[in-house]
């Protein structure tokens, strides 16, 4: 652990039904806020969790929470049942099919920050509806929090307006690659990623599953010190003035047993990774540095069910995986 930085994490807690080309798995712990939590809590700590789980969530996954000292203090605990999410899987394992959504007790969810938690310098908005992060949003009290949100289909098409208007209130975007897409009505995802900072957000992280991600990053919003990393000046293409870019790959896996979390978690540790840095104001080094945690943590999540892999990391492990994907990526 190497640092005392609160990260506030919003998002969906969920009950999931996962099934996979090969296997299956019910009553699993998912939600987006879940994962990223969990991910984030091998970099800084208190790790502070708001959202609303039914009478039905399981204790375990409650103990699970606090053994890796996320406080659930913004924890909603409601009568009805919790949020329920089922999916189904293709050959490929990267695309995938909502079966059934079962809303339940966040249908009139209104996120409720307890005051001791508004502060955090840092703000993760899991997927969840646009409304709820701009709820979220409206109740942060730290003079200038560094807020990263996640976002998905369903919101592109239903709640386009709030979704425009969190853009206009975040540092940080991620987005999978086919959503960046059609949200910038684009099939390039460099005018993607062009178009969806003009929207607001000072860097935006277009995630291509087991391909990697691409960081794109207003130059004129780089703060901090300069790079110690010459080839950081050269990071620019001829036709994105004013815009640096990193690509960076995913850790090859010979076998993915199941995605889901995978983009949470690569939220929660890139959020774990700056609050570690002790710093509020972000380098385009530090926010590179941040998405490479990001994939890495995100490879482990892959490799089971719900965070049956995730839960049980060091951080040796994550550490050696980076040190691999450094090795695979780099040449002189
Ligand atoms: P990811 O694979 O990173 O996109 O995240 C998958 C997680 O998102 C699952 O655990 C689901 O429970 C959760 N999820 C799916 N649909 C929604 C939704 N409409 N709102 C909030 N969370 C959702």
């Amino acid at each position: 652990m190497s640092s005392s930085t609160p990260v506030l994490i919003g998002g969906s807690i969920a009950i999931d039904h996962i099934k996979t080309p090969t296997a299956e798995g019910k009553n699993l712990l998912g939600g987006s806020a879940s994962f990223t939590a969990i991910a984030a809590s091998y970099f800084t700590s208190p790790i502070h969790l708001v959202g609303i789980i039914g009478k039905d969530f399981p204790q375990e996954h409650l103990d699970l929470f606090s053994s890796k000292n996320i406080s659930t203090t913004g924890l909603e605990r409601s009568e009805g049942d919790t949020f329920s999410w089922t999916g189904s899987y293709h050959e490929n394992m990267n695309d995938r099919d909502t079966l059934e959504v079962a809303v339940n007790v966040l249908e009139d969810w209104t996120p409720k920050i307890p005051a001791e938690m508004a502060s955090a310098p840092i703000v993760v908005l899991a997927n969840m509806h646009p409304l709820n992060q701009l709820q979220m949003i409206e109740q942060l009290t730290a003079e200038k929090p560094f807020i990263a949100a996640d976002t998905m289909d369903l919101w592109i098409t239903i709640a386009n307006d709030d979704l425009h208007k969190v853009l206009k209130k975040i540092d940080l975007l991620v987005i999978n690659e086919s959503e960046a897409r059609d949200f910038c009505k684009t099939s390039n995802l460099i005018v993607a990623g062009q178009r969806l900072l003009e929207k607001g957000p000072k860097n935006v992280v277009i995630k291509l599953g087991e391909f990697g991600a691409i960081l794109f990053s207003k130059e004129s919003d780089q703060q901090g010190t300069e790079s110690l990393d010459p080839s950081i000046s050269q990071s620019h293409l001829p036709s994105l003035p004013g815009v640096r870019l990193f690509r960076c790959a995913a850790f090859p896996l010979a076998e993915v047993a199941d995605p889901t979390g995978a983009g949470d978690s690569f939220l929660g540790a890139l959020a774990g990774h700056l609050a570690s840095t002790g710093k509020t104001n972000f380098s385009f080094d530090d926010i590179r540095q941040a998405i490479v945690y990001g994939s890495v943590v995100a490879s482990f999540t892959c490799e089971a069910f719900s965070t049956n892999r995730l839960a049980h990391i060091t951080r040796q492990d994550i550490e050696s995986r980076l040190t691999l994907l450094k090795n695979l990526t780099h040449w002189p």
